[in-house]
């Protein structure tokens, strides 16, 4: 199968999966309320790629069957080129609000089996050819993953990593003829309800003797033993116009219990071995998925800035003040796209003949953009201020009494309608104030990690020769061995989540 349509998608969630919303194991994630909107717009998301295919689809490279341009193993810059194109569209689609669209994983796995000489280390060929033969399928079948690369906080104060005798974090418990047994629980699998398989992978680097807890994998939602408690919905039933976002952007997250779950021997790509466990996000995993993820944050911000501009316009706010919040809104929008640009001019082959972009301004961005967000959102609230509140609903409009006293006491100003009035500042409330917006608000803290640690990491890594030889001239110490511009301006060796508190 190559590409899938939304109808395809939908019928392959029909299968059973112990999939928890309240105290309900919900049947058919489809049509249960709390889920149906965001199923919904995971079909159009898969619909999409049929209909915006010159940018969206590429032949497979052995199949020449379509393939979602998010699976394209990146060998230069013109290819990173067209996955940006690709990825721009979808995150249009959602103007960024849903992070975990498929092509988050897609562009992940690709990476992955693109750097395969990285997973086969210290023994792991057979754990590396598997990867790649998933990423095969991933790619032939279309498949939605979910993922959690994060071990459960239970004690704060033991630190990020299991030792072993954790008894809550994924472990591996027994081989079996088929596989291998593993038990515990990980965080925090977003996009779960509309996945078809969930993948485990690493994160933080793990301790001596934790070998037990160094896995990944990738096995469908319904393989016995799996768990999956949802988050309290922030999906809405209410109409479009009413809910904007809420309606349709809800993508769910879920914490996730492995109940002794075997995993096929096939899909083990690393199996207790923590020397490869510690070894593959090391290098291209992020310059690689920052394209995607950085892609979805400029898309979102160059959204908030013209939700921004149209709130002002309806309400003729010309202040300086709040001229000077919609500037901040797209100074943020543009570093962003700046960075992105930089990362992609300045693409480099990794190894093993994989383009990826350069991490140093993505690694800026992953720090700087946990802040950038929430202050996004309290700038939009500071020019929103009641009018998010005074908004009629859709019934209200509708009503043949209520309508004209709206239209002449909710109207905009310059003869802006009351129902455009209404319909901009309810998706403002929906992006800022809604129960959707604070989910996502917490996503943007934390989904790569929080600010703070990715400062930590930026500065670790960050490269000190220039400043350092700066510094030196001033105080007039001759430096040895000044590196060329290029060299100082990249970023490698940055792990996933990185440091240990
Ligand atoms: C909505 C949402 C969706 C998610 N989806 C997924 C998913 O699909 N898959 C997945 O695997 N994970 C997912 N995650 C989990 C995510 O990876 C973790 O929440 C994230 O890595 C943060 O981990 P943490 O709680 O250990 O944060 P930490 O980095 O420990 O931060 C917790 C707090 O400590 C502070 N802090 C941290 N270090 C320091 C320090 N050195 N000094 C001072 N303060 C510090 C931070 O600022 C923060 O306030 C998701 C999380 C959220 C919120």
């Amino acid at each position: 199968m190559a590409a899938r349509t939304g109808k395809q998608f939908l019928s392959g969630l029909k299968k059973p999966r112990d999939i928890w919303v309240n105290g309900e194991r919900v049947n058919d994630v489809t049509s249960h309320p709390a889920l149906a909107g965001g199923a919904a717009t995971m079909a159009a998301v898969f619909d999409l790629q049929h209909e915006a295919a010159a940018e969206c689809l590429m032949p497979d490279p052995e199949t020449s069957e379509p393939i979602n341009v998010s699976h394209m193993i990146p060998r230069s810059r013109e290819d990173l080129a067209r996955r940006h194109l690709g990825l721009q569209r979808v995150a249009e689609f959602t103007v960024g609000l849903m992070g975990r669209t498929p092509d988050y994983m897609n562009v992940t796995y690709a990476g992955f089996a693109g750097r395969a000489d990285e997973w086969a280390v210290n023994g792991n060929d057979r754990g590396a050819a598997n990867l790649v033969a998933f990423q095969k399928t991933l790619r032939r079948n279309d498949l939605s993953l979910t993922h959690t690369i994060v071990h459960p906080t239970i004690d704060k104060s033991q630190g990020d990593v299991p030792h072993a005798g954790n008894e809550v974090a994924l472990h591996k418990v027994a081989d079996t003829d088929h596989g291998i047994v593993v038990r515990g629980a990980r965080i925090l699998a977003t996009l779960a309800p509309f996945a078809d398989e969930i993948a485990v992978y690493p994160a933080i680097p793990l301790p001596e003797g934790a070998d037990a807890y160094a896995l990944s994998f990738s096995i469908p939602m319904d393989t016995p033993g799996l768990k999956f408690l949802c988050r309290d919905s922030c999906s809405t039933q209410a109409s479009l116009f009413d809910r904007p976002l809420s309606s349709r952007f809800d993508e769910q997250d879920a914490f996730v219990i492995l109940d002794d779950v075997e995993v096929p021997r096939d899909r083990l790509f690393i199996n207790a071995n923590r020397e490869a466990y510690n070894t593959v996000m090391t290098t291209g995993w992020y310059p690689n998925i920052m394209q995607q993820t950085m892609i979805r944050a400029q898309t979102k911000l160059e959204f908030a800035y013209g939700l921004g501009v149209r709130m002002a316009e309806i309400i003729n706010d010309v202040s300086p003040a709040t001229s000077q919040l919609l500037g901040e809104i797209w100074t943020y929008a543009e570093f962003t796209r700046a960075a992105i640009h930089s990362a992609e001019t300045d693409a480099f082959v990794y190894g093993h003949g994989v383009c990826f972009p350069n991490g140093g301004p993505l690694a800026a961005l992953r720090a700087a953009l946990p802040t950038w967000f929430p202050r996004v959102a309290e700038i939009l609230t500071l020019i929103g201020s009641h009018n998010l509140l005074a908004t009629p609903s859709q019934s209200q409009l509708a009503d043949p009494k209520l309508r004209p006293l709206i239209d002449k006491y909710l109207a905009g100003a310059k003869g802006i309608s009351s129902e455009e009035r209404a319909r901009v500042f309810r998706l403002a409330w929906d992006f800022v104030g809604s129960a959707l917006a604070g989910r996502n608000e917490l996503y943007e803290r934390f989904y790569l990690a929080s600010g703070a640690r990715n400062y930590q990491i930026a500065n670790v890594l960050a490269p000190k020769e220039r400043g350092r030889r700066l510094v030196d001239q001033i105080l007039g110490v001759a430096t040895k061995d000044a590196p060329k511009a290029d060299a100082t301006r990249r970023v490698v060796n940055l792990p996933s989540r990185g440091i240990e508190k």
